[in-house]
């Protein structure tokens, strides 16, 4: 039984990385985000893509996430760990030339005894209280910052994605003032909702994620992902016959009902439920009945003719759109797509 059918757009996400690289000055470098296999795409195909266009610069969660990414891109690239240097990533960082942001003192140190000289970068907390050096804890660096020498200095927003928020000049009145007795480095700030907040907050360098990968904030993203699920088959339903589990749907016409491959267990969750429509072309089917676990009931009574697959996800139902009806983001729709998919690339 042939699963959905995941396209991939990497000249879409190619197109997205230089649209937000134009938004900064020439003297900005855009990098590229690519955690969590590259937001749920392939970190593989997406790293290598991204790097052919351009992108000198990447920045992952994990250290394992940078070892996948090395391995799949080669040497040129400087590849930054987000973590940090975690214990028991050691060896990651001797083999694969990864570039920890340093967390803590306590990071500090640890990278100081096992990898003096190398390069690596701070992560400075301007206000979100999630990962980062406050600035009692980066005084107590001070002492090594020679020895450190940083070569990226960075912060992170909480709230980017509303650019009203005042939290936003607090944090870079915050980072601007952390960052002025430190040694000349690279300084980096923006994710893709800093990016679009305007030069000050651009810095040196930039960390665009979800906007390479089509979602919002950035609005002006071209569509990455098509997802289209193969009907299985279709049978009518009478007037007041129900359809799939605890009978929440119960049939007010005679209708047509297509059952397609995909379901919570492809990232598919069930908060989608009746909210969403799949696509036959421009022409939105809606969801009846609860998702399953592999297989979604769609209603296709109003089809002159029914295709063999619908698409969850195409440039209508983009990922904030299927995301808003299960009352999630776009990135968590992205990330959880699910591996029983068969995925196909398109440059
Ligand atoms: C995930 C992340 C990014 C990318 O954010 P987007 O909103 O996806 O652009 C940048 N910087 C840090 C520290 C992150 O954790």
């Amino acid at each position: 039984m042939p699963g959905g059918l995941l396209t991939i757009d990497l000249g879409a996400i190619v197109e997205n990385w230089r649209a937000l690289d134009a938004k900064t000055a020439k003297t900005v470098e855009t990098g590229a985000v690519v955690k969590a296999d590259a937001y749920g795409l392939g970190v593989a195909p997406v790293g290598r893509a991204l790097q052919n266009a351009g992108v000198k610069t990447f920045f992952v969660a994990l250290a394992a996430e940078g070892v996948a990414l090395r391995q799949a891109i080669g040497p040129a690239s400087r590849i930054f760990i987000f973590s940090g240097y975690m214990r028991g990533d050691e060896s990651a960082f001797n083999e694969f030339d990864l570039t920890p942001l340093l967390n803590s003192a306590d990071h500090a140190a640890r990278f100081l005894e096992a990898r003096p000289g190398e390069a690596c970068g701070l992560q400075l907390d301007s206000g979100m209280n999630r990962l980062g050096m406050e600035a009692d804890e980066l005084t107590s660096v001070m002492a090594q910052i020679s020895a450190l020498n940083p070569t990226l200095i960075m912060s992170h927003l909480a709230c980017a994605d509303e650019p009203d928020h005042s939290q936003n000049a607090a944090q870079l009145t915050t980072f601007n003032a952390m960052t002025v007795s430190l040694p000349e480095s690279r300084r980096s700030f923006s994710a893709t909702g800093g990016i679009l907040l305007g030069p000050a907050y651009h810095m040196d360098i930039t960390r665009p994620g979800i906007g390479l990968y089509g979602g919002d904030p950035f609005a002006g993203a071209r569509p990455v992902v098509t997802l289209s699920l193969p009907i299985i088959q279709t049978r009518y339903v009478e007037v007041g016959e129900s359809v799939g589990y605890g009978a929440t749907w119960i049939a007010k016409r005679r209708s047509v009902i297509a059952t397609v491959t995909g379901g919570y267990a492809d990232g598919l969750i069930r908060a989608i439920g009746p909210n969403a429509s799949l696509y036959a072309g421009d022409v939105a089917c809606p969801i009846v009945g609860r998702v399953s676990m592999d297989l979604i009931t769609v209603d296709v009574t109003d089809l002159a003719n029914v295709p063999t697959s619908l698409d969850i996800l195409n440039a209508k139902q983009t990922v904030d759109v299927l995301a808003e009806t299960a009352g999630t983001i776009g990135y968590e729709i992205l990330t959880s797509l699910g591996n029983r998919y068969q995925r196909v690339y398109k440059d």
